[in-house]
């Protein structure tokens, strides 16, 4: 067992952060208010060779280990939630899952780009009708020739408006209940499709999130991701991937709320002495500590599986529900420890708190997560092998093999 960081990993870390604190930190109080989804942020993550930090070298990536993404989504988490959940969904959701499942052809065409950042790339499973309950989806896709036609929508889509690619999921039959879902690669520029961004969010405003809509899309067969009939078990292994990047993410937000806190209880001073010096603030302190370590272990232990080439749906579901309440437990706490300033967005805690609450709820709410941890447990639940599994890392000899 190795719990130390590469220098790698650890120069990595320091252009992140020097990153969120020259180019997000200064920024993000006004992009949240305003709304404002800047642009630029992912740009300079491309530029940065950041928006494929996992993918091999030969498919347009930085070749890096799974964990040197964790450590990119825990800074830039530090900065803000919006642009986290980008790296999520286009990197964890959609790219790792081209690599799992992608044929060459659609790894060039698609995976590559997107590894590069020059286009960017989304995750489209959600429904008004179906989230948890994933086999309640209603967008289908017909085949008709060299084509499959898509109709249905999808929503609450992370990127709807910005996003040039979406992995797309539908029924092709729908008598096999979820067996019959199949996974399709959408491009924004496909006559039919259209996206509206969704107003009025609780958190998460610098970023963008809305619906996506099929109104008899085209999409040729080619684009078809895995087999027919194979897209749930492509979206729960995504799922895998995407729940990784999340949970890092949330580390994110506790070493925020900690930051802030710290600072504050050193310039707070009541009943003649710094707040930190308060017992009960001390409580709240040792708290967002210890989240933060045990967060980090665990997602640090899903990495590493990640890299052997190991299953590891377990172990990021338990490192996703965890780091996501711990970070939504440590943002409540850092608003306390601001007092009614904490209640302004004079500090930034506010944003803090209203940010952490969707990542208890996406990529599997807490509820699911804490039955599937249950079920594990009790024997109810077991995971098969998958057809295709994600390259361990080092990717060279992985792919050789392949
Ligand atoms: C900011 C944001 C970004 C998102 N981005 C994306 C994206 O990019 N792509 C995408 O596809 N989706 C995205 N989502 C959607 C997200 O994944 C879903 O909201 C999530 O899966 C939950 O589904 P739901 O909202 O329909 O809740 P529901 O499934 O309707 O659940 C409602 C409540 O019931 C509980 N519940 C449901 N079933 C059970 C059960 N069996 N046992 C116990 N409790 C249960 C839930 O835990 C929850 O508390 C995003 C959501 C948000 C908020």
């Amino acid at each position: 067992m190795n719990f130390g960081f590469t220098e790698e990993q650890s120069m990595v870390r320091k252009m992140v952060r020097d990153f969120v604190d020259k180019e997000i930190m200064p920024y993000i109080s006004e992009w949240d208010a305003k709304g404002h989804s800047e642009p630029r942020i992912l740009e300079r993550l491309a530029e940065l060779d950041l928006m494929g930090v996992c993918i091999p070298e030969e498919y347009g990536g930085s070749g890096m280990d799974y964990n040197t993404l964790a450590i990119v989504c825990e800074e830039l988490e530090r900065g803000d939630t919006a642009f986290r959940t980008a790296v999520s969904v286009h990197t964890g959701l959609n790219s790792m899952t081209l690599l799992q499942w992608g044929n060459e052809e659609q790894k060039q065409k698609y995976l590559v780009p997107q590894a590069k950042g020059e286009k960017l790339a989304a995750f489209g499973l959600t429904e008004p009708n179906a989230g948890s309950d994933v086999a309640a989806l209603q967008t289908t896709a017909v085949k008709d020739g060299d084509h499959y036609i898509l109709n249905g929508s999808k929503t609450w889509i992370s990127l709807c408006d910005t996003a040039d690619h979406f992995l797309v999921f539908a029924y092709t039959d729908k008598s096999k209940n979820h067996h019959g879902i199949s996974c399709f690669i959408v491009e924004r520029d496909m006559p039919g499709f259209s996206s509206k961004a969704i107003k009025g969010k609780l958190g998460i405003r610098a970023g963008n999130t809305g619906e996506i809509f099929f109104d008899s899309i085209r999409v040729p067969k080619e684009n078809l991701l895995g087999k027919e009939g194979e897209g749930f078990k492509i979206a729960m292994a995504a799922l895998d991937n995407g729940r990784f990047t999340v949970a890092a993410g949330a580390c994110g937000t506790t070493m925020a709320c900690l930051e802030a806190s710290i600072k504050y209880c050193e310039e707070r001073k009541t009943f003649g002495k710094e707040i930190g010096k308060h017992q009960l603030v001390q409580q709240m302190i040792a708290k967002m500590e210890a989240g933060l370590e045990m967060s980090r272990l665990l997602v640090f232990r899903a990495g590493w599986l990640k890299n052997q080439g190991k299953r590891n749906t377990r172990e990021t579901s338990l490192a996703k529900w965890q780091a996501c309440d711990f970070a939504n437990d440590a943002a409540n706490d850092a608003v306390q420890i601001h007092g009614a300033y904490g209640y302004s967005n004079e500090y930034p805690v506010e944003r803090y708190l209203r940010n952490s609450k969707a990542p208890v709820i996406y990529e599997g709410t807490r509820e699911i997560h804490t039955i599937m941890q249950a079920e594990y447990v009790l024997g109810y639940r077991q995971d098969k092998p998958l057809r295709n599994t994600l390259p361990a890392w080092p990717f060279e000899e992985a792919l050789n093999k392949i």
